[in-house]
């Protein structure tokens, strides 16, 4: 899970990473849902299940977190419903912030048993270093989002998971890691893959120049946290219509 990105270090020693795809997303029944067959050729394979964009996502917050961090979810949900209106005519996701039981927290990247309902999940924040390693979660990975999902259906729970104390140097990067994990949430995999084993459908990150919309992308794998990112770019955007408007 934790991934410094040797060429952006040579910019900034102040790289942080995001959390992977692959250790976000869990299909319950099998990895049936292949991509979506919109938008860049090698994004084809980008997708996870997406989730069901006609209703309205209530996301409730975790009232844990202070108001400065709300706003700045706000703040990102906002971004995120500009795209539902560009693309369905509606807003993506509500807002509610609630106490959320530690109930609600995965076991692990694999537990699936965690409780969760249709038409929204949860953002939680995490502080407790050994809940966040006992995840499987590196230490300076400031976020996940954990997916269940089956077959080419609609994802049917997820959860966002929030270290703030992963963030404690670097608290500049709050927004762009809550409009980068909403992202995972409506269904977007990474811009590139590190992980890319020659697939022609996943572009390999290594091989992109910083002027490339892959690279400034929200979705990209790595958050620079002396420039972080807390709008959604054309690439993002083309991305998020695929999966928008993804029908089962
Ligand atoms: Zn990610």
């Amino acid at each position: 899970m934790k991934r410094w990105d040797a060429r952006l270090i040579l910019l900034t020693a102040a790289a942080v990473t995001m959390a992977l795809v692959g250790g976000c997303a869990r299909k319950i029944v099998d990895p049936t849902f292949t991509g979506l067959a919109c938008g860049a050729a090698d994004q084809r394979e980008s997708y996870m299940n997406p989730i069901d964009a006609s209703r309205v996502q209530v996301i409730s917050v975790d009232s844990a977190f202070d108001d400065a961090q709300i706003a700045k979810i706000q703040s990102a949900i906002d971004s995120w419903n500009s795209q539902g209106r560009a693309t369905l005519g509606h807003d993506l996701f509500r807002l509610q912030t609630l106490a959320i039981s530690a109930n609600s927290v995965p076991t692990s990247v694999e537990d699936c048993g965690f409780p969760g309902v249709v038409g929204g999940f949860s953002v939680v924040k995490i502080t407790a270093a050994q809940t966040w390693t006992d995840l499987g979660f590196s230490r300076s990975n400031p976020g996940v989002t954990i997916r269940c999902s089956s077959g080419i259906e609609f994802a049917e729970k997820q959860v966002i998971l929030v270290n703030t104390s992963n963030m404690d140097a670097y608290p500049q990067i709050f927004e762009n890691v809550i409009l980068h994990e909403l992202g995972h949430a409506v269904g977007l995999g990474h811009s590139c893959d590190d992980q890319n084993k020659g697939k022609a459908g996943f572009r390999n990150c290594q091989s992109l120049e910083p002027t490339d919309d892959y690279f400034q992308a929200a979705m990209y794998p790595y958050i620079r946290a002396d420039s972080p990112k807390e709008n959604l770019t054309a690439n993002d955007q083309e991305r998020a219509s695929c999966a928008l408007n993804y029908r089962p």
